[in-house]
């Protein structure tokens, strides 16, 4: 299923290191979008979504400039902000006006910013929209990456119909555009809104967010509730049992904090992906995306991952002084109902090894294997207090 590494023509891939899911001032960031494109830009990204929720910025939106910031939420567009802006890209770069005695600024949308930073051809910006619908309560969040329209909130009848519905959206417009595009589920334990008998039968684009560095999304489970890993390994396994084909999994930062950089506070840098892909552009990345021909990341670099028939291989990029442990996790052939959730068989760890390259040899037993690997070093700024630095990789899917 993974092509990464392919000797014949492996010369050809780059890896790409992007975040999927952005806010700023479009929807509920407390940054104005050139900031958060400023932002990723300088450090080191190669492409970045914006993905607001329910908008896109192509039209003409005007926001309230304030005197000072009061706090809380929504976040507060203030005089300091702008003249950071116009220190950072010239004074005529914003457009102002006033109205009702009161100071607006225009924001600025993703055309002209792809003008801007996309100059070199070194960075990419990619529409993206996060569909932000609910089903009574529960908020459901699906991100369209690569959009060229706009796609309001489906709804649907349940928690389930609703995530279909606004993936089906995202499809029918990939099908009529003609223009490459996928739909991810955002965050699944935000509000412990999803279980992974939501994500087992969803038809169509099939990534979830393993990883989002919101500080209220609840990545590591409780004592009740399945981490997203945990979640992963579930969903992994009944797909495949029912032969879908197997959900990846994302690293995002989903972040909406630019002006203060602090554990629970929605900051930039956390998570994110490592795409191998023929070339920067919005259809390579996504082509590549589709194949599983990437990782998710919080801080450990992979120079190569490998599969064949016999083994898993997973070549890091060393930092020095770092201790690395690779956990290839997944299930077996024992696991053979398909509604047993419960099943303590599932999403085993087949074997942990602190080599490099990490290797794992299959025994014929398994049904996917998949590879995380966790260093010893802590995560500057994390998501949750004392966070180390870790990768997943894509299943590799053997039945
Ligand atoms: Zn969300
Ligand atoms: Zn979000």
């Amino acid at each position: 299923m993974l092509i990464i590494n392919c000797n014949n023509y492996s010369d050809s891939y780059q890896w790409y290191k992007g975040n999927l899911h952005t806010h700023t001032f479009w929807s509920d960031g407390d940054a104005p979008p050139e900031i958060t494109v400023d932002w990723y830009k300088s450090n080191e990204y190669d492409f970045l979504a914006l993905s607001d929720h329910n908008i896109l910025s192509t039209v003409e939106k005007w926001i309230k400039v304030h005197d000072n910031d009061p706090g809380g939420w929504p976040p507060t567009m203030t005089k300091t902000k702008l003249k950071d802006i116009q220190n950072k890209f010239g004074f005529d770069w914003i457009n102002t006006r006033i109205k009702d005695d009161t100071l607006e600024m225009q924001l600025t949308t993703l055309d002209k910013l792809k003008i801007k930073f996309e100059t070199d051809n070194d960075f990419l910006l990619i529409q993206s929209e996060e569909i932000s619908d609910k089903y009574e309560k529960t908020p459901i969040h699906i991100n369209a990456t690569n959009i060229s329209e706009f796609i309001p909130p489906q709804g649907g009848n349940s928690i389930f119909d609703v995530l279909q519905r606004n993936i089906n959206a995202v499809r029918e417009q990939r099908k009529t555009t003609g223009q490459a595009m996928i739909a991810h589920i955002n965050h699944p334990n935000y509000e412990w809104a999803l279980l992974s008998e939501h994500l087992i039968n969803i038809q169509g684009d099939s990534f979830f967010e393993v990883y989002n560095g919101h500080p209220l999304v609840n990545n590591w489970g409780n004592n009740e509730k399945p981490s997203t890993d945990k979640m992963w390994d579930m969903v992994l396994t009944m797909r495949i049992l029912k032969n879908l084909p197997p959900m990846y999994g994302l690293a995002v930062d989903d972040a909406h904090a630019y002006y203060r950089y602090k554990v629970g506070k929605a900051n930039p840098g956390r998570g994110w992906v490592m795409v191998k892909a023929k070339g920067l552009n919005a259809e390579k990345i996504i082509s590549s995306l589709e194949s599983g021909n990437f990782y998710s990341s919080t801080g450990v670099l992979i120079n190569n991952i490998n599969q064949n028939n016999k083994s898993y291989m997973v070549y890091i990029s060393k930092k020095t002084g770092i201790t690395y442990t690779t956990q290839f996790i997944g299930s077996t052939h024992s696991i053979n109902q398909k509604d047993d959730l419960d099943n303590n068989e599932i999403g085993k760890i087949f074997y942990e090894t602190k080599t490099n390259p990490a290797i794992y040899n299959f025994t014929g037993k398994e049904i996917y294997v998949r590879a995380k690997i966790i260093s010893d070093k802590l995560q500057e700024n994390p998501y949750s207090k004392g966070d180390l630095e870790m990768a997943w990789t894509q299943p590799f899917v053997l039945k």
